[in-house]
């Protein structure tokens, strides 16, 4: 444990080392960032995962993709984003988030979401995975619009604060929906179930926005901090999004519109 607003449960260790071990042996070029700092040690084999997607394969790779080489790609790797709710039991706030970023950009993502239906009883299949490519689409969800005429705002649950609650009050939104985890939020977006993520403080990090980002832009919604600013994802990036998160799938003008100056001038990126 890492503090108590910043938890680190071995579930994240293993996951991480999983994760990062297996892209690090199948893809020896590529430069992976996870969340977690772990010391360097042998990963043992049961942990590795040399499987792939039969069904990301049959999709055609976008033509300016083609040509991209391992060296140019960074992994953002969030092993387990929501970690909070994890160790509160809502199993279903719990994401794995996986980016993937070209010339600074989000190209591609997956989020798992490992704990999905737990509660829906043993007919239901447990857990799903999302993906998404620019230029390709996203795939494993249903995409939905937030009720038309409805601003509902999906904001942080355990990482709230002053300004934070200032920013949303100023949007006036019908209703509020609190919820762990950036790739959470993202999923409440897509799915219809919030029109738009506000979370105007420092805290989230480029691991856990770069998959989501993906996600969201490869089905038309966009994200950045609080004063528009798009992300950089290139490996020499600061960690921190210094200046918060706002992200739509279809009202991203309206919602950037309503931010108030002094929020923005608190946030600096
Ligand atoms: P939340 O919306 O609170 O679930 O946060 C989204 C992501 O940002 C999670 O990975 C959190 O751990 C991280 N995060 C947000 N605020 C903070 C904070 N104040 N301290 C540490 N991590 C944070
Ligand atoms: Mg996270
Ligand atoms: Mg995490």
């Amino acid at each position: 444990q890492s503090g108590a607003s910043d938890l680190q449960t071995e579930a994240d260790r293993l996951a991480q080392r999983s994760i990062c071990a297996s892209l690090a042996r199948k893809f020896p070029g590529i430069t992976i960032i996870g969340e977690e700092e772990l010391p360097s040690e042998e990963v043992s084999e049961e942990l590795i995962e040399e499987g792939h997607c039969e069904e990301i394969l049959k999709k055609t790779c976008p033509a300016q993709y083609t040509g991209i080489k391992e060296e140019e790609l960074v992994i953002w790797v969030d092993p387990l984003d929501g970690t909070k709710e994890y160790t509160e039991g809502l199993l279903d706030h719990v994401t794995v988030l996986i980016g993937i970023a070209y010339e600074g950009k989000a190209i591609a993502g997956v989020i798992n979401q490992p704990y999905y239906n737990y509660e829906a009883g043993a007919d239901a299949v447990l857990g799903r995975t999302i993906w998404g490519v620019l230029g390709i689409g996203a795939f494993g969800f249903q995409l939905r619009e937030a009720p038309a005429g409805k601003h509902i705002v999906v904001t942080t649950r355990s990482h709230g604060s002053a300004l934070g609650n200032d920013c949303i009050s100023a949007l006036s939104p019908h209703s509020v929906i609190r919820v762990g985890g950036a790739g959470n939020k993202i999923i409440q977006l897509i799915e219809g179930k919030a029109s738009a993520y506000v979370f105007a403080s420092p805290g989230c990090k480029k691991w856990d926005t770069c998959a989501p980002e993906a996600i969201l832009h490869a089905v038309g919604g966009k994200i950045t901090d609080i004063h528009g600013n798009p992300f950089q994802y290139n490996k020499e990036v600061k960690h921190m999004n210094s200046a918060g998160v706002l992200a739509s799938l279809r009202n991203y003008d309206y919602y950037a519109s309503r931010i108030p100056s002094t929020v923005k001038q608190a946030l600096v990126p």
